[in-house]
């Protein structure tokens, strides 16, 4: 440790599960002037903030707003605020962060119902179907939309109509797809989403975008018990988000900056058209992985994550370590089960780009090589170029 020289962090190419890539313009707006949290100057700044909010989560709710911390705040927002002590909450749970939210409502105080999928593969809409006939008293279904853990998309919409039916609350999990997946809010009908800053937003990691539909705000209007968290009851939240403006807790104030620009980055793009950049790289990614001979974990995979399993006899941690070193490239390793077999390639937001996918495919190519993997040279490139072209004709 020497604690005397000057902070100069590498630029890594972050090709990761988060962060991805923040671009200057962000980091200038984190370094603007810091205002007071009742300044009216910085009230205006949240203003826009929740509405480009909107804007992305596409939803006209009223209560939409950015929760101090990062993703997990938002997954804990989101529970703590519908789930009363004893209420009955359905869980979907195929990877880590599925498990995640069982464990964050179990702590709340919900009487959690399971309903698992193998990792790598979807939950079906039967299984939610038979879930709710079993346990008619549930309240809430919880799903995750991007499972960041196994790469796998969760499609929701029969999930979201047939919740609503019921008359249950959907909270979805966003935290990999806003921004860079369709994740349209009031027409699938979901009830809360959370996401975070540092993925397909481009902004360092911070803050917790949400919103609650005003049903899922009648349910917290008629809870019978304080929502079990301080800091995050959004009924305390709600009186400084709206015009009253009641302090609650300092806002990191230059985090909302940061955010506000990421906004505006993703809407002067258009969210159609970054969705559309997303779906290109991805597409040209999978084509030189798989020209590698590298294969995907996940049935239905997301765009803005390629989970692929490690091939036999090659040492994963040598591989992420050489990325990092001699190429200057982040990407994750794998999570829970998946530790040692899998790796996860971000292309998130700033990350998604054909300059990172053709990097990252080079290098790839090399490390392999050297590990022993029989691979053509060249073919990944070739690949990923064509995808590129095919792809391209089709716009
Ligand atoms: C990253 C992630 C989270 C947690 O977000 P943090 O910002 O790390 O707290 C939750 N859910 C999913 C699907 C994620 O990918």
């Amino acid at each position: 440790m020497q604690l005397n020289r000057p902070l100069n962090p590498t630029e890594r190419v972050l090709m990761g599960p988060g962060p991805s890539t923040v671009p200057q313009r962000v980091l200038r707006a984190l370094a603007a002037p810091t205002l007071g949290h009742l300044d009216p100057e910085y009230l205006t700044i949240m203003d826009e903030t929740r509405q480009m909010l909107r804007q992305v989560f596409q939803t006209n709710n009223e209560m939409t707003l950015a929760i101090s911390g990062t993703g997990s705040a938002g997954m804990e927002a989101a529970v703590c605020n519908l789930v009363e002590t004893g209420d009955e909450m359905i869980v979907c749970v195929n990877g880590v962060f599925g498990g995640r939210m069982k464990d964050v409502a179990q702590r709340f105080g919900a009487v959690v119902h399971a309903v698992e999928a193998p990792w790598g593969q979807g939950i079906e809409l039967e299984q939610i179907e038979a879930a709710l006939k079993a346990h008619p008293k549930t309240k809430i279904v919880g799903i995750v939309h991007a499972e960041t853990s196994t790469g796998e998309h969760q499609p929701l919409e029969a999930i979201a109509k047939l919740v609503r039916k019921s008359g249950r609350l959907l909270i979805v999990d966003a935290v990999t797809s806003l921004g860079g997946i369709d994740i349209p809010v009031d027409k699938l009908g979901i009830d809360v989403c959370y996401s975070g800053t540092q993925k397909c937003l481009s902004c360092p990691p911070g803050l917790a975008p949400i919103t609650f539909s005003p049903r899922a705000v009648d349910a917290i209007d008629r809870r019978q018990s304080k929502v079990t968290s301080w800091y995050l009851d959004v009924s305390m939240l709600r009186s400084y988000w709206s015009n009253e403006r009641v302090y609650h807790h300092t806002a990191p104030i230059n985090m909302t900056y940061a955010l506000r620009e990421a906004l505006q980055i993703v809407l002067e793009e258009g969210l159609e058209e970054r969705i559309a950049r997303h779906a290109h790289n991805y597409r040209m990614l999978r084509a030189g992985l798989e020209a590698l001979g590298l294969e995907y974990i996940p049935q239905h995979s997301l765009t803005t994550l390629n989970a692929i399993k490690i091939p036999a006899g090659v040492d994963d941690l040598a591989v992420r370590k050489r990325l990092l070193k001699d190429f200057n490239i982040e990407i994750g390793a794998g999570l829970g089960p998946f530790k040692g077999q899998a790796w996860r390639i971000g292309l998130m937001g700033a990350s998604s780009s054909q300059a990172n996918v053709m990097l990252v495919l080079s290098a790839l190519e090399q490390l392999l090589v050297e590990q022993g993997v029989a691979v053509e040279r060249g073919a990944a490139q070739a690949a990923a170029a064509v995808a590129n072209k095919s792809v391209a004709s089709l716009v």
